[in-house]
């Protein structure tokens, strides 16, 4: 990987970071508890609630994947970063733009079953 290819990941990575920070506060707002509000039917609030669980699922999804980029950002100046966990081999740099996050090379993700 080329230290331009590095300064391109990193740039991407801070991109995802800060647009993955806003959905989660957007997601975060629209988590308020539910009121017991006497103007909802049953099914309204059954709407509600799914509508909730969505919300706390994309929330949890968010945040993980949050997690995983800042470890990446943290990790892109190592030389093991880019590095297929599996085979050694590098990662595909279309790949890694892609998913910087990622850990193994496509032929061992697939074979692995990820
Ligand atoms: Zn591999």
């Amino acid at each position: 990987m080329t230290q331009h290819e590095k300064e391109e990941l990193k740039h991407i990575i801070q991109t995802e970071i800060a647009a993955l920070t806003d959905e989660i506060t957007t997601i975060q707002r629209s988590l308020r508890p539910i009121k017991k509000d006497c103007s909802l039917d049953s099914i309204d609030h059954k709407m509600l609630k799914q509508e909730q669980n969505i919300n706390i699922q994309r929330y949890e999804v968010a945040k993980q994947r949050l997690n995983r980029l800042k470890a990446a950002y943290l990790n892109i100046d190592n030389k093991e970063y880019g590095i297929c966990q599996e085979c050694e081999e590098d990662i595909n740099i279309e790949r890694l733009k892609l998913i910087p996050e990622s850990k193994y090379c496509v032929s061992c993700m697939n074979e692995l079953g990820l």
